[in-house]
């Protein structure tokens, strides 16, 4: 290659990763493969090796990820939160070991898995967990310690009170919740993670630490940061040490000294990775004594006595022999890709969700093509292109009308999905049945799947007021019910008229409106009479409630039907109001954020006592916030309170606010 031509395709290649950086680490939405993001690399990193002249200190291979985006308080690491180098062959690997053994030749490695999650440090003093922060750019990254708490194998006090320790370790989200997750979103007709790690960025840098909660993030520890404690000599003892604390630490380290040892680890780990209950994308080799690993060094961006092993993604050919599309309970209109089972990644598949018309246009996919076909995330299968279109086929198009009640479909504007908006459409009626009773909406027990599509296709429940119209008998009419069962349901139908009118509000099935949107309208409105009268503007001024669900609560209100059904379940006797106590509505309007440690009350009590005055608390400061309720030893809250001039109070003028 010239010069050149060099010059011109490397600034292309730094423009193309920084775009797609961007995306993966800012925005935690990729649009391209982990394996196509590390080859535009790579070739970057060949021209930069044969043209050294053209390494600008922005380039990409240069420096770690992402950067503090502003979201959060910016947190300077004390020691650098290193990235790894790659290998992408076991000769690489062969070459790393040689270099490690010319200088020393007795050297051990730990060899473990690559958790495939997003970097985190977290900070100890005197045994209490402080701070946590993400990567960022490896020296300054993002405060992200309330969002951190949430996690529940992240300990907070230690099992031993040690000066202090720094730990760093990789967030991630379990497969399991993963697969659950994107079942939610692609029901609700919205945007999907594309993987794991995705998921877990994007759950863990949110403002709102209840939404990181309840994703279920979990943690594995793999690294001391810094430490009080002396005499931890090698990388093995390390984590022996911070499993003692009561750290949870990567289960699979192993330490090996040749390099056929070092080599069969790696496959072991390889052999393994489709049984995990977590991503991995590699195995990391590092150097395992302290001493041998300060005279290796780093390089600016990775240390030099560790490696990274990535394993190439697992794709498989098959054809697609059919579209299916499928109706969710908000009406989306969902295509599935079905073809030729084929093995990949430890099992058998046969079906991959095409998510909408968009994703099918992109990869330009139509009935009897050849596909190739991997899992994201080695768990949920997904198309990844077309490499033959079937003789004589023609482009895919969704169908026009619903495929359940014949319907016209309609496509929003800006949405990707197209839905049917009939509302006696039978699958949605259906699946909002089946939400209806969930548990975390009106926990109806027993009332499940296959009991309320009996109960449907009997005739016997065509909405969901019906279910309180429901007597013992009707039950014994179906098959499979005796006098005991029967009662027993009606008993909890009975029972689910008392509930919360959280629960209901979440019941009801208003898009965008889970669970947690459900308690905080309650919690605002009371009632479900003012809910459904309130206006944009006060709904919109709801703490943490966008724009987009304000709007979605109107729509819902503004159809006839829903209102019908509302004035059927209160005359059924649903209970239509908040059982939370409220005194007073003195602090309405009011937002309250809590700092530092209170002389009586708890964090928890102060929270509390505020909503039962109306008001509400939020986790930072912002020009929103009217009151900061300071303790001792109030951190950056304090500081950023008195930058916006926002009014601080101690306990005693809380107290003194409380009794006036
Ligand atoms: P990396 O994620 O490949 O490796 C470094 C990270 O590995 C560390 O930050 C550490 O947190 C983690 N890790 C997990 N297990 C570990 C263990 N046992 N020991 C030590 N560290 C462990 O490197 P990176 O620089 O953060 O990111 C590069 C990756 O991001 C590449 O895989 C690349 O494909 C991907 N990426 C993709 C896109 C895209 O558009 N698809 C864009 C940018 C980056």
């Amino acid at each position: 290659m010239e010069m050149l031509e060099a010059m011109v395709r490397a600034r292309e290649l730094r423009d193309l990763l920084n775009y797609h950086s961007r995306k993966y680490y800012v925005e935690d939405s990729p649009e391209i493969e982990d394996d196509e993001y590390d080859k535009l690399q790579r070739e970057l990193v060949l021209i930069e090796t044969q043209f050294p002249s053209l390494i600008t200190p922005d380039s990409p291979t240069q420096r770690v990820g992402g950067s503090a985006q502003g979201m959060f308080e910016p947190v300077t690491h004390t020691v650098p939160l290193e990235s790894l180098q790659d290998a992408f062959s076991l000769d690489e690997v062969r070459a790393f070991d040689a270099r490690i053994k010319a200088e020393f030749p007795g050297a051990e490695y730990a060899v473990e898995p690559k958790i495939d999650g997003l970097s985190v440090a977290l900070e100890y003093e005197n045994g209490v967990f402080v701070r946590g922060s993400t990567r960022g750019d490896g020296n300054v990254g993002e405060d992200v310690t309330a969002n951190l708490r949430t996690i529940k194998s992240i300990p907070l006090r230690l099992k031993r009170d040690i000066p202090f320790i720094e730990v760093r370790g990789e967030v991630f989200m379990p497969r399991k919740v993963f697969a659950r997750l994107v079942e939610k979103q692609e029901e609700n007709g919205e945007k999907t993670f594309k993987n794991p790690r995705n998921a877990a960025a994007g759950s863990l840098r949110q403002k709102n630490p209840g939404i990181t909660a309840s994703r279920e993030l979990d943690i594995f520890v793999f690294n001391i940061q810094r430490c009080s404690e002396e005499g931890i000599t090698g990388h093995k003892q390390s984590v022996e040490f911070m499993k003692e604390l009561g750290f949870r630490t990567i289960p699979i380290c192993n330490k090996v000294k040749t390099i056929d040892e070092l080599v069969e680890q790696i496959e072991e780990i390889g052999g393994m990775r489709a049984s995990l209950a977590y991503d991995t994308d590699g195995a990391v080799i590092k150097t395992d004594s302290f001493a041998q690993r300060e005279q290796i060094g780093s390089t600016a961006k990775f240390p030099r006595w560790a490696l990274a092993f990535k394993y190439p993604p697992e794709e498989k050919e098959t054809k697609v022999t059919d579209i299916e599309v499928t109706v969710g309970r908000t009406g989306v209109l969902t295509p599935t890709a079905v073809f030729e089972p084929v093995f990949i990644s430890g099992s058998t598949v046969s079906r991959a969700t095409l998510h909408n018309q968009d994703f099918i246009d992109e990869k330009g996919l139509r009935i009897g093509d050849t596909v190739v076909i991997r899992k994201a995330g080695e768990i949920i299968p997904e198309v990844v292109r077309v490499t033959a279109h079937a003789p004589g086929s023609e482009p895919y198009i969704l169908p026009g009308v619903c495929p359940s009640c014949a319907a016209k479909v309609i496509r929003e504007e800006g949405e990707a999905a197209v839905r049917c908006v009939n509302p006696e459409c039978p699958a949605q009626l259906l699946r909002n049945l089946i939400h209806f009773c969930s548990r975390d909406a009106m926990d109806i027990e027993g009332l499940g799947d296959s009991v309320l599509e009996k109960l449907t296709q009997a005739g016997l429940v065509n909405k969901v007021s019906d279910i309180y119209t429901l007597k013992k008998e009707d039950f014994l009419t179906l098959e499979g019910f005796k006098e005991k069962s029967s009662q027993n349901l009606i008993d909890a139908i009975e029972r689910s008229k008392g509930n919360d009118l959280s629960k209901l509000v979440f019941a009801l099935g208003i898009r965008h409106i889970g669970q947690k949107a459900g308690k905080i309208l309650a919690d605002r409105f009371r009632t479900m009479g003012a809910l459904m009268n309130a206006d944009l503007e006060s709904l919109s001024q709801t703490d943490t409630v966008g724009g987009i669900m304000a709007q979605s609560v109107i729509d819902f209100f503004s159809v006839e039907q829903s209102r019908r059904e509302i004035e059927a379940l209160a005359s059924l006797g649903v209970n239509m109001n908040s059982l939370k106590e409220q005194i007073d509505d003195r602090f309405a309007g009011m937002t309250f954020v809590l700092t530092g440690t209170l002389p009586t009350y708890s964090r928890n009590e102060a929270s509390e006592i505020i909503e039962k005055y109306g008001g509400k608390t939020a986790s930072s400061v912002s020009k929103k916030t009217t009151y900061v309720l300071a303790g001792e030893e109030a951190g950056s809250k304090l500081t950023k309170a008195r930058e916006l001039g926002i009014e601080v109070i101690d306990e005693n003028r809380f107290i003194e606010m409380i009794n006036n």
